[in-house]
């Protein structure tokens, strides 16, 4: 039987929602291929196996060693190799995440095997399957297909819904043995900087702030507003470089790039690099003093004032309907 691999990916113990959208994205390719989907790491991974049938998966295979811990696109790699030679797939997915760039190209290569990066649209038609990516920071979307052999996907966090969860779905969950040798780098331990709470790249509410914020004590503002509607805090680089907050916040061509359902951009300008990051979030929603800053040319909802009385009035509106 044909079938599709989809590489999940899990932070702290709990798969990434990705993976499930990749699921997802894989029964858009081929209704009719079975879909198997891989979780790797060190411990034993039966429950999240389970989790991946739940979310459409057919099949699952885990592969678990001791230096499969944390991620490295060596150790990972020779992973996903070994499960893609044993089981021949049709197509490979995964999420378009810091992890499924770094390893999807080097594998792509190995395999002599296409790339479609980045997708967030997937069409067929009589004869094709048709993926959707954006080029020129957003502002153009490219359609491909893949005409020979097979190819690894990866898809763009929050544009391909999951399925709903179904616990009465079963599958077979297998584990594979893997030799993971000579490897040069192992990573013994993350130590996380960023904040807790939502994971920015697939946070559905993004409340971002700019240069307008002022200070770090100014986020705190952006904080509570994320806090109060369930989401995460990012950042223009102009707030990064000022040291108002992380630059693992940073939204834009050399940060994150984002689509939530909403995104809250406070004190940004919306400068073109900004854009390339969040201009694909469904509902865009604008607070600036300057009613001609180019935020609100890409803008749903454009609120011209002064954040500092903006956000507390929102926040209690906010407040009134959501807590
Ligand atoms: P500003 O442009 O200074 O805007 C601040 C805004 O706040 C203004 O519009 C002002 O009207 C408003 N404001 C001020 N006070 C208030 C108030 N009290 N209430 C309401 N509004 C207020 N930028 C990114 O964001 N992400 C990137 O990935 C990125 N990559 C880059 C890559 C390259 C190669 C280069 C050259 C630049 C990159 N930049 C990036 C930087 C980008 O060009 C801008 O400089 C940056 O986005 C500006 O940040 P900002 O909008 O916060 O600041």
């Amino acid at each position: 039987m044909s079938k599709i691999l989809v590489i999940s990916e899990t932070r702290d113990g709990e798969l990434r929602n990705v993976s499930f959208e990749a699921i997802a994205a894989a029964k858009q390719i081929s209704a009719d291929k079975e879909i198997v989907g891989i979780v790797i790491g060190d411990d034993n991974l039966d429950a999240l196996a389970n989790e991946l049938i739940y979310y459409g998966a057919d099949r699952a295979v885990t592969i678990t060693h001791e230096n499969l811990k944390n991620y490295t696109s060596e150790g990972y790699g020779q992973a996903i190799l070994a499960v893609v030679k044993e089981e021949s797939p049709d197509g490979i997915v995964m999420g378009h995440t810091s992890i499924g760039k770094d390893l999807t190209p080097k594998l792509a290569s190995k395999l002599e095997t296409g790339l479609v990066s980045d997708v967030v649209g997937i069409e067929t038609d009589e004869e094709n399957v048709i993926f959707s990516r954006p080029i020129y920071s957003g502002k153009a979307f490219e359609k491909k297909i893949i005409t020979d052999g097979i190819s690894f996907i990866t898809i763009r966090s929050n544009n391909i819904p999951a399925l709903e969860r179904d616990e009465s779905r079963t599958g077979k969950v297998e584990t594979k043995e893997v030799d993971i040798a000579d490897l040069r780098i192992i990573v013994k331990d993350v130590i996380r900087k960023a904040s807790e709470g939502v994971d920015l790249s697939e946070a559905n509410v993004i409340v971002a702030g700019g240069r307008g914020v002022k200070s770090a004590d100014g986020f705190k503002l952006l904080y509570e507003l994320a806090d109060t509607l369930g989401g995460a805090v990012g950042a223009s680089r102009g707030a990064c470089d000022a040291a108002y907050c992380d630059y693992s916040l940073q939204i834009g061509q050399t940060g994150k790039v984002v689509t939530p359902d909403l995104y809250i951009a406070v004190g940004i300008s919306g400068a073109i690099q900004h854009l390339a990051g969040m201009s694909n979030s469904k509902v865009i929603v604008a607070i600036n003093k300057d009613p001609e800053a180019n935020i609100f040319n890409i803008a749903d909802y454009g609120i011209v004032g002064d954040l500092f009385e903006v956000i507390p009035m929102l926040e209690e509106e906010f407040k009134k309907i959501l807590v």
